[in-house]
């Protein structure tokens, strides 16, 4: 599991460093590289979920007023903290990875709040579906003493695109990244069906 952590260890950098790129980086085309870079880590169809490579508002020459704002506004976004991994078998992708982060916001407790799934493509590493937080049940898939109909009892939505992932397979690894984790982050972790954290 140590390849894929370290892989997804470097898209969260990557994704910070582009979204950095897009407010600050006034060389329009190192800007695009990055981005092209940032999306070779990501499924084709979940590239869009990259903010830092969108350029609404951005343009060909963005005015001074750009600069200005664009300092500010990336002064509220961080690296999304990474919480956790755990290694399952799915039924179709094989060995799946799935990482639990926080939100790139610094004004929000760590989570988790997302789960990047990652697996092997045609022999690369890609994250391959993106999942919220299921806000209803908050992962537990049920809700008022019923399946949750939010998230079809799975706890986690996943964004359109990228890879089907449905319910995730019997826990072979699970691992945990962040070593202050608060109650509330560990009672989510706990929920994952893992026996024990490493
Ligand atoms: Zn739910």
């Amino acid at each position: 599991m140590n390849e894929s952590i370290a892989f997804f260890r470097e898209f969260l950098a990557v994704e910070y460093t582009t979204l950095v790129a897009r407010f600050c980086e006034r060389d329009m085309f190192k800007w695009i590289a990055g981005c092209k870079t940032a999306r070779a880590f990501v499924h084709p169809e979940i590239v869009g979920l990259l903010k830092g490579t969108t350029s609404s508002g951005r343009g060909l020459t963005p005015p001074e007023s750009y600069w200005e704002k664009g300092a500010e506004t990336l002064a509220g976004y961080r690296e999304r903290p990474l919480i956790a991994a755990l290694r399952t078998e799915h039924p179709k992708l094989g060995e799946l990875s799935s990482f639990f982060t926080g939100f790139d916001s610094v004004q929000l407790e760590p989570g988790p709040h997302l789960r990047f799934d990652v697996c092997s493509i045609e022999g690369a590493l890609k994250v391959v579906a993106w999942s919220a937080q299921c806000s209803t049940c908050r992962t537990s898939g049920t809700y008022q003493d019923g399946h949750c109909s939010d998230c079809d009892g799975l706890g986690w939505c996943q964004y359109p695109g990228g890879e089907a992932i449905g319910a995730l397979g019997p826990v072979l690894e699970a691992r945990l990244l962040m070593t202050d984790l608060d109650d509330r982050g560990m009672a989510t972790l706990n929920g994952l069906g893992a026996s024990v954290w490493l």
